[in-house]
Formats: C-alpha cells, structure tokens, sequence
C-alpha cells in the first residue's frame, strides 16, 4: 500500500514549482518547501509576533511561532491518520502565518486601513507574498519558489479582485473549487490551536475565569470529566488537561468525520477533491460547540479592555509608522528605497508587515521620540 492515500497529494501528482529546480535528494519536494519555510527570516520574525497578547506582556504565552508549531503538530497527527501528505500539511501550517502583521488582528487592521486607497491589506495574501517575493535568500529567484500546493494552501482566503491576478493559485476562488485535503486540513488545525491555546494563555492571565468557561458546553463537559478523575488535581494541571482534552476530542472528531466524508464521496483522485464541497469537518455537535467557544473568546478575551486598551495602541503606533513612511520613504531601510520608487505604499506596507512587535514600537520611538536616536 503506497504511503499516501489516492486522494493525497503527492510529489508525483504535484503541480510544481514555477522555476523549475533539480528534483531534491534525500528528501521529498515538500520536505525541501517545509526546510525553505523554517531557515526564512519572515519564520524567524514569527517567535516575536503577536498571537493575541503582545510579545512583551509574558514569557509564557503563545506568540505566533508557537501557534504554527501547535497547528504543524496538530494538523500532522491528522494527516497521519487520513494518509494525507503530512511533509505538505506540515509545510502549510508553518508558513500560514508568515504574512501577520505585528499586533495581530489589530495591526492588520490598522495596516488594512492605511491600504484602503492603495488596494488593502491581507493577511493571506501577504503570506504568499511573503514566500513568493519578499523573501531574499536565493541566488536563482525572488521568494522561496515553493511547490504550486503548498502555495495554494497558504492562501486560505483570498477577495476575488486579488484572486483575478494571482494566476494558478488565485484560480480556484474564480471557478470556487476546493483547495488539496492537506489545505483543509492545516486550516481546520489553526482553529483547533488558536481555540484552545485562547482559552489557556486566557486562563493563565487572568483576562478569562474559569466559572465563565463553565458556562461554554465543550470546556465544561472537559472539565467535569477531568474532576470526576481527580477531586484535588491543583488549579494549573486542572486547566491543561481540560484543554488536553478538548484538543484530544476535536481531533479524534475532525478525523472520524473526514474519513466518513471522505468514503461517502467514494474519492479517487486529487481532482475529486477540488470538485467536491469541503471535506475536512467537524461533525454538526462538535462544530456548534467550537462556534460556541470561539464566540465566547472573541467576547471576552479578544474584546476584553486590557487587550483592547494594547489594540489600541497598536493601531496608532501602525498608523502613525505608515503615514511617516509614506510621506518620505527615505525614512525606511536603504534596501526598501528602490522598491519605494515603484509603489511606496505596497512598499511600506512590506516593511511594517515584517516588522516584530517590538521592532515596531522601538521603530515608534526612534522616529517620534525626540529624545531618541
Ligand atoms: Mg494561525
């Protein structure tokens, strides 16, 4: 039995990369794209992004490196067991996040907005910018040249407008067609991640209770189990392995669906699964639970007044950088100069992407402060 399932992707039924490169030895295509993804510089930037709380807030919660480490880790025990291309699912998930702003949603807000005249801001989008362009490190090529899926994974959302010239991987959102399962899949992994490590790192600071929690269906059936098991387990080993735990149920239940959707769709090839409808689920019960959990954090993590009080500041020191920027672009680093000349507002819009959170606020500084050089 070969490795991977009919309807996988594998290096044989790969669209490719658009240079063409001699085939890897040693290693499959897309273990050299997961290899390119983790020596970039933009993967490096990942360990000083916000996930939601800002990079200096605590040592110990996520930043978006170890959001795409979990969703990689997650999304790779799944391929795993649906003989999906782990090497690809796990290319995806790593590089997913490439393109974030600092400050998280708020920056990419902020940055969207500045764009607004400029044709706007996206996240998705810059992550395959990211890979295909920005991205200096090669003698041969702009960009990373990755295999076209994983590519197309990346791209997980993406406006029509965009899509109309963005060429092969903008295509599927014009004929709405489904990208590869591993696509799915690491996209289905960075809510089960994001999700769960939300209600921890929500926890561990404090923003979030554990009485309101009880009152969201999937943490407190978790819970109860996990205190039925051990009355007097300590409040820290109590909130792990409740999240241990709901982790382990989504993943069981996103695998056991799939597989049923995936036999019901009698799959034979590649191509089936662009022309079906999305096949990596939830099944109906565990999905409106998610809904439940993602709309209770969305209220009262991500809205909560201390997050919203660093969103905030997080907007003006972006907004305050682009508009500085703009008006003279001598102010960026010399290798941005020339760019500059061509479109300075995608230009600025690069350099205050790639920025940490902390580089941009030191960047803040060093061109508002009049104290500081
Ligand atoms: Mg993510």
């Amino acid at each position: 039995m070969s490795e991977f399932a009919p309807y996988a992707i594998n290096p044989g039924n790969s669209r490719g990369r658009a240079r063409r490169e001699p085939a890897p030895v040693g290693r499959s295509e897309f273990q050299r794209d997961r290899d390119r993804i983790i020596h970039s510089t933009a993967f490096r930037r990942l360990e000083y992004k916000t996930q939601v709380f800002v990079n200096h807030e605590g040592d110990l919660f996520r930043t978006r490196l170890t959001h795409s480490l979990e969703v990689a880790q997650i999304a790779r025990s799944i391929a795993r067991n649906l003989r999906l291309n782990e090497d690809l699912v796990e290319a995806i998930s790593l590089a997913h996040d490439l393109g974030h702003t600092p400050f998280g949603h708020a920056g990419q807000d902020a940055l969207h907005q500045c764009m607004k005249a400029h044709g706007g801001f996206e996240h998705n989008l810059q992550s395959l910018r990211v890979v295909d362009l920005l991205e200096q490190r090669y003698a041969a090529f702009d960009g990373l040249n990755l295999c076209f899926e994983t590519r197309e994974g990346i791209l997980k959302h993406c406006a029509l407008k965009n899509a109309r010239v963005l060429g092969d991987v903008g295509e599927r959102f014009i004929k709405r067609r489904r990208p590869s399962l591993e696509a799915q899949l690491a996209n289905v992994a960075d809510e089960i991640a994001y999700n769960n490590h939300d209600v921890d790192d929500g926890l561990r600071s404090g923003l979030l209770t554990l009485e309101q929690l009880e009152g969201v269906a999937i943490f407190a059936r978790h819970i109860k189990e996990v205190l039925q098991e051990h009355p007097k387990i300590d409040p820290r080993r109590l909130i792990h392995e409740t999240v241990r735990r709901m982790i382990g149920t989504l993943v069981m239940d996103l695998t056991r669906e799939s597989a049923r959707n995936i036999e019901a769709n009698n799959l034979r090839t590649v191509d089936d699964v662009r022309s079906a409808l999305p096949l990596i689920a939830f099944s109906p019960a565990v999905r409106r639970e998610q809904q439940e959990l993602k709309k209770f954090l969305s209220v009262n993590l991500y809205r909560h007044h201390q997050v919203a009080r660093m969103t905030n500041k997080a907007r003006r020191i972006v907004h305050d950088l682009f508009e500085a920027f703009l008006d003279e672009p001598q102010l960026m680093p010399p290798q941005y100069h020339a760019a500059a000349t061509a479109d300075s507002a995608r230009t600025v819009a690069d350099y205050i992407a790639g920025m940490t959170d902390r580089y941009a606020i030191r960047e803040y500084r060093r061109l508002f402060a009049v104290d500081e050089i």
